[in-house]
């Protein structure tokens, strides 16, 4: 299991959930991508990266909301092609597109 990021963390790219990381499982290159991934080899379920999230994006695997289950496997997907994580993304969410609901409470 790991932690997963969702929607809410689109074109947001806080990094406070990179900052407190104990194992640097969090990556995105700056510049490139419009969302943060967690790699699910290497998260150890610490949680400590969920609370601090400014936009509550961030969910323990058998937490994700219904309507982001898409996510899991885009997690995972960029560590392995990290072309067609930012496809998918994009599939998601066009860019300059606003969210299509808001971030989650
Ligand atoms: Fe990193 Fe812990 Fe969050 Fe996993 S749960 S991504 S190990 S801070």
């Amino acid at each position: 299991m790991a932690y997963i990021i969702t929607s809410s963390c689109m074109d947001v790219l806080d990094t406070a959930c990179v900052e407190v990381c104990p194992v640097d499982c969090i990556h995105y290159d700056k510049g490139t991508d419009r969302i943060l991934y967690i790699d699910p080899d290497e998260c150890i379920d610490c949680a400590a990266c969920e609370p601090v999230c400014p936009v509550t994006a961030i969910f323990e695997h058998d937490s994700v909301p219904s309507n982001e289950k898409e996510y899991i496997q885009l997690n995972a997907l960029w560590f392995k092609d990290k072309l067609a994580a930012r496809k998918q993304v994009d599939s998601l969410r066009a860019p300059g597109t606003p969210p299509a609901q808001p971030p989650h409470k």
